[in-house]
């Protein structure tokens, strides 16, 4: 068969390299990131009574109706949106389908979407999968602040959307009210959609407030937000999450997602739903991820990687030119077969590979297991 790619350049996932070798060799896995602690007991014992008492047909395609009244009353409760549940939340396949959904729903051939680099693996082969042609603007470590200049020189009026994702991975960085502006300006009298990937909302710290979109009126009218159930309840494995969007672009989103994956889950939709009617069972999260950040910090601090800042996420970026002036994909294999311990290649978060000889660690992970990888790190 003569197969005509649609991303010839595209291979496997780097989660997924770097999870296996981490399994091959009995590394600890600091690559993907997921937790390696449990979901709440309560949580699994919804999931249980809702699959012992006969949830387990078809959900409506837009999801069930009391998990998209929980998300709205959770989005009032935070942003201080009124959302329509019925009308403006779909629930997906995780985040990465919220985004795939958007993204193949908007986005014709020759339409520039701006994305900031490094930038999460999959937004590239979504834009391309549908012709589109993704602008990459890159952001300068340490701080890998936005330069606005550079946007406003990158907007052309074939730009149709720009991603923004903030707490950002890889890099744990930021976006401030500042930046809400400049976007706020940029965009005012354009057709640019804004894709919103806010999957780490949660996970911010040191007192910081999350620039959700939703908190902007004249943004939101352009938006669509990703968001995540699997980051926000240690669930990774469940993909189920949602997307946010005005009923117009709902609508269009709506039609790419019911014949991608038709529908969600549905025994975890009904456990979610009562899950969320108890704010404290995400309000604290920053707390918990910020001690898990400052432990690993502390325990690797006096490691000859040097480690950039970390504002949001559960990933801490980590250079080693002190260390090595190998490649960052070789770096991280050896990390992985040699030092224990399996971390991600920043390269791979680039559409041309840049190498900073820069890694990223996941710290989702128990005390114990986290200061046992940093006793290996620190051997490095
Ligand atoms: N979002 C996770 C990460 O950045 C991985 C998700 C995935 O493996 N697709 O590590």
């Amino acid at each position: 068969m003569n197969i005509k790619s649609k991303l010839p350049d595209v291979g496997t996932t780097i989660f997924t390299i770097m999870s296996k070798m981490a399994a091959d060799h009995g590394a600890i896995n600091l690559s993907q990131g997921f937790p390696n602690f449990e979901v709440d007991p309560i949580l699994k014992d919804l999931v249980d009574h809702y699959i012992k008492t006969n949830h387990n047909q078809y959900a409506p395609m837009t999801g069930i109706p009391e998990l998209r009244k929980a998300i709205a009353d959770k989005k009032k409760l935070l942003y201080g949106r009124d959302l329509d549940a019925d009308q403006e939340i779909t629930i997906t396949n995780g985040a990465t389908e919220a985004i795939y959904s958007a993204i193949s729903a908007l986005i014709t051939t020759g339409d520039e979407v701006i994305i900031f680099e490094p930038a999460y693996d999959s937004y590239v082969p979504a834009i391309q999968v549908n012709n589109g042609i993704a602008k990459p603007i890159r952001l300068s470590s340490p701080s890998y602040k936005i330069d606005w200049t550079e946007v406003r020189r990158t907007v052309t009026d074939r730009t149709r959307m720009i991603i923004f994702n903030t707490p950002h991975n890889p890099t744990g960085s930021i976006w401030s009210s500042d930046d809400i502006s400049e976007l706020r300006d940029i965009t005012k009298g354009t057709d640019i959609f804004i894709l919103s990937d806010e999957v780490y909302q949660h996970l911010i710290y040191d007192g910081a407030q999350h620039e959700s979109v939703l908190r902007y009126d004249d943004l939101y009218q352009r938006s669509i937000v990703a968001m995540s159930f699997g980051k926000t309840f240690h669930a990774t494995g469940w993909r189920i999450g949602y997307v946010i969007a005005p009923a117009v672009i709902s609508t269009e989103i709506r039609k790419v997602h019911q014949f991608n994956t038709f529908s969600i889950n549905r025994p975890l939709q009904h456990a979610l739903a009562d899950y969320l009617s108890v704010p404290d069972r995400y309000l604290n999260l920053n707390d918990f991820f910020q001690s898990k950040r400052d432990l690993f910090i502390d325990a690797i601090k006096k490691s000859r990687f040097k480690l950039l800042p970390c504002h949001g996420t559960y990933f801490m970026l980590a250079s080693y030119q002190d260390i090595s002036d190998e490649d960052d994909q070789s770096f991280a294999r050896w990390m992985t077969k040699e030092c224990g311990v399996a971390v991600i290649p920043i390269s791979s978060f680039y559409t041309d590979d840049t190498d900073e000889h820069i890694i990223r660690f996941c710290f989702a992970k128990t005390d114990e297991l986290l200061l046992q990888a940093a006793a290996l790190i620190r051997e490095v």
